[in-house]
């Protein structure tokens, strides 16, 4: 029994500590080509191209920067 809840509160901590650092990758407009480099490296299907640029749909971003390295022409950026 007190072995569960810890497991809860391990979970509920992860939880808010993901959705406290979520959101913190962006796309820079100017920089972006609209090349779609970015969409195949995505894991979780976060980016689509929108208007010729890329847009990253934060609901579905995990924070895993994988994307910051594919762009050559340097559009992806972290919040620091
Ligand atoms: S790889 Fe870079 S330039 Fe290409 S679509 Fe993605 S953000 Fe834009
Ligand atoms: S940080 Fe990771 S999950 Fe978020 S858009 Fe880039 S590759 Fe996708």
């Amino acid at each position: 029994m007190k072995i569960k809840l810890i497991i809860i509160i391990i979970i509920l901590v992860a939880l808010s500590l993901f959705a406290i650092t979520k959101g913190n990758i962006f796309i820079v407009p100017n920089s972006c080509v609209g090349c779609g480099d970015c969409i195949g490296v995505c894991p979780t299907n976060a980016i689509e191209i929108i208007d010729g640029k890329a847009v990253i749909d934060t609901k579905l971003c995990i924070d895993c920067e994988i994307c910051i390295t594919s762009c050559t022409y340097k559009a992806i950026r972290k919040n620091k």
